[in-house]
C-alpha cells in the first residue's frame, strides 16, 4: 500500500540530504560528467495509482548512465527474447562495471546484462536490421514512450565523451567479438552504446519510464503491453541481484529493492505493484554508487515498508 504521508516522506529525505557533507566522489572521466555540481539532490516517486511525489532537484536532467541498460534490455528482449539469454548469462559479477577478467572463462558470455560488457552485447542486438542512428532513435522513442515525454534527449557532449575515452569498452567489444558474439562492427556497436549512456533525464523522467516495470509490463498511459508480466519479474530480479556493479548485495542488504545505478548518479528502483522510484546524486560511493541517492532509497525504504523482503 501507499503510505498516505508520501510527500512528507521524500520532503523530510530531500532536506536531510541536502545538509549531508559526505557525498562522494563525481565521476570525472569526461568533462561533461566532471563539471556536474555535487550538490545536486532529487527524488522522484511514481506510485501505483497514478500519482507522483518529488522533491529536491527532481526536475533536472541528469546523465542516466548505465541506467540505460534496463530499457536497452527491454527493447533486446522484445527483439530475440529468451535467445538472448544464449549471448548474456544472468548472474552477478562480483567484479567491477567494466572489468574484462570473466570473459576469458566464460568463452566471450557476459555474467549479466548490466555489466559493460552485457550491455554491449545487448546493444549489438539492438543495433541488428538497423543502421546505427535508427537503433539510437529506437531507443530515444521507447524511452519517451515509457515516459510519456518527448522533452527527454541525448546529450551529444557526453556521448562524444564516451567515445573519446571508451578505450576499456572498445577493449570489451573486440573481445566479445573475437568469440563470435559481437555481430556487427564494434564501432557501431559501440556508438549504439555511448548514445544510450548519454541518455539526459530527470528523476520525474525516470520514474515515469520506470513504470511498466511495476505494472507487471503494462504501459500505464496506455495499457499496452511493453514486456510480459514474467519479463517483468525477470528484469527486476536481475535488477536486484546485478544492478549495483559490485555493491549489489549491499544495496540489497540495505535498501532490499531492485534497483539500476548509473555513474552520473541516479538510481532507478522498481517496488512491484507499489512503486518506480527515481533518485539523483552526483557523488557516487567507492563502488561507483550514488552515495546519497542510496542512502536515500535506504530511508525511503525504513519509511514505507517497501523493501521487498517485507511481508505485506
Ligand atoms: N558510459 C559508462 C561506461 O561505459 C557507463 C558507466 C556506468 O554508468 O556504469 O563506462
Amino acid at each position: 500500500t501507499v503510505a498516505p504521508d508520501l510527500q512528507a516522506i521524500v520532503d523530510r529525505i530531500a532536506a536531510e540530504m541536502a545538509g549531508r557533507e559526505e557525498r562522494g566522489k563525481v565521476a570525472d572521466y569526461i568533462p561533461g560528467l566532471a563539471r556536474v555540481d555535487p550538490k545536486h539532490f532529487g527524488i522522484a516517486v511514481a506510485t501505483h495509482d497514478g500519482r507522483m511525489f518529488a522533491a529536491g532537484d527532481a526536475d533536472a536532467a541528469f546523465s542516466i548512465q548505465s541506467v540505460s541498460k534496463v530499457f536497452a534490455l527491454t527493447i533486446a528482449l522484445g527483439k530475440v527474447g529468451d535467445a538472448l539469454w544464449k549471448r548474456v548469462g544472468r548472474e552477478p559479477s562480483g567484479n567491477a562495471f567494466n572489468s574484462i577478467v570473466q570473459l576469458e572463462a566464460e568463452q566471450g558470455i557476459p555474467r549479466n546484462p548490466f555489466i559493460n560488457a552485457g550491455a554491449i552485447v545487448v546493444s549489438d542486438v539492438v543495433l541488428a536490421g538497423h543502421a546505427p542512428k535508427e537503433a539510437i532513435g529506437e531507443i530515444l522513442r521507447f524511452v519517451r514512450d515509457l515516459a510519456g515525454d518527448d522533452g527527454i534527449v541525448i546529450d551529444d557532449e557526453v556521448a562524444q565523451g564516451e567515445a573519446d575515452t571508451g578505450f576499456r569498452n572498445a577493449a570489451l567489444a573486440n573481445y566479445m567479438r573475437s568469440f563470435g558474439n559481437i555481430h556487427h562492427p564494434v564501432d557501431q556497436v559501440l556508438g549504439v552504446y555511448f548514445h544510450q549512456c548519454a541518455l539526459a533525464m530527470s528523476c520525474r523522467q525516470l520514474a515515469r519510464a520506470g513504470r511498466f516495470l511495476m505494472h507487471e509490463g503494462q504501459h500505464p498511459d496506455t495499457g499496452f503491453n511493453i514486456v510480459s508480466p514474467m519479463r517483468a519479474r525477470r528484469i527486476n530480479a536481475l535488477m536486484m541481484l546485478c544492478g549495483h556493479y559490485d555493491g549489489s548485495g549491499e544495496f540489497a542488504f540495505r535498501v532490499g529493492i531492485p534497483g539500476k545505478s548509473g555513474v552520473g548518479g541516479g538510481i532507478l528502483c522498481v517496488v512491484p505493484g507499489i512503486a518506480s522510484i527515481a533518485v539523483w546524486s552526483p557523488g557516487l560511493n567507492e563502488r561507483g554508487n550514488s552515495t546519497l541517492g542510496s542512502l536515500a532509497l535506504e530511508r525511503l525504504a525504513a519509511a514505507t515498508g517497501w523493501s521487498v523482503f517485507n511481508q505485506r
